[in-house]
Order: structure tokens, then sequence, then C-alpha cells
């Protein structure tokens, strides 16, 4: 920037707002942590403007069951700005746990009415409490046949 003031060529930058698309990979969490920035990322076109995005680095995220971070690949669309990082298939954007992890202990309080032993009940609350809105929203009355049919057509349950 510096060089190009002292060449008489004056930049202005014009802020951009950040969008930001989170993709399901076809891969698990696993696979991409054996691989690690080797993983073979799919190439990605931009959803908003169609263009061929680039690699924009990586970001680390944190998966139940994996002790180090796993290194996300980022990408960018040089036409409209728009982000997009990958997410395995088997969790949801913004969670650690996996979907049949996150299924597997719901059930498991929904029938035995206490958390599986060892488990942070803190988190389960959680998403128990989301799971009800949910499940009070759409005026079900079994939260356990709910949360079945959800996960069997691989619906999140909290949306
Ligand atoms: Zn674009």
């Amino acid at each position: 920037m510096e060089r190009l003031k002292k060449r008489g060529i004056s930049i202005q930058l014009i802020p951009r707002k950040i969008i930001f698309m989170i993709v399901a990979l076809n891969a698990t969490a696993n696979e991409i942590s054996e691989s690690g920035r080797k993983f073979n990322w799919p190439e990605h076109s931009c959803e908003k403007c169609s263009r061929k995005m680039w690699g924009h680095g990586y970001v680390s995220r944190y998966f139940d069951g994996i002790t180090d971070p796993i290194p996300i690949k980022r990408l960018i669309c040089a036409g409209c700005g728009m982000v997009v990082i990958f997410r395995p298939s088997t969790h949801w954007a913004r969670f650690r746990s996996s979907i049949k992890s996150i299924y597997e202990i719901l059930c498991f309080r929904l029938k035995d009415c206490f958390w599986p032993p060892g488990f942070r009940r803190q988190r389960g609350g959680y998403w128990l409490t989301k799971l009800i809105a949910v499940v009070l929203m759409n005026g079900v009355t079994s939260t356990l046949e709910f949360l079945e049919d959800r996960y069997c057509r691989g619906i999140c349950f909290f949306v």
C-alpha cells in the first residue's frame, strides 16, 4: 500500500460485508483428521455468483473424540467475497458432537429420564431445551417419536 502511495496511486478500500456459508463435506471428522491439510478438499463454486472459489486458508475446529483441532479449509469468492467453510457431514454446523451422538444421548435422556453416566448434563440440557422448543412449535405429542423421525429423515432436531 505504501509503495503504491509513493508512486502516486491511491487506493480506496471499500469495506465489504462478508457472507459466510457452511457447506457439508461427504466425509467424517475422523477422515478429515487423518489426512489433515492433505485432505482431498473439493472444488466449490460460489452459491451467489457461480464463480470458482479460491483457497482462503484454514480454520481450526474441535470435534468430540478427537484430541487435536482439525484444520478445515476455507474458500473465498473473488467476485462477491463470500467465504465458505466446510464441515463433516456427520456433524451439524456449530456442534462439536456428531449428529449420531446427539441423537443417542437425547434418546437415552428421554427414555431413562437421566443423562448417560459421565456425560455433561449442561450440554445435554442445552440440546434438550432446543429440542423441546421445536417440539412445542410443531405441536407434537411425543418428543421421542419426533426425535426418531427427524433422525431417520436426516433433518436437524433443532430447527
Ligand atoms: Zn461469489
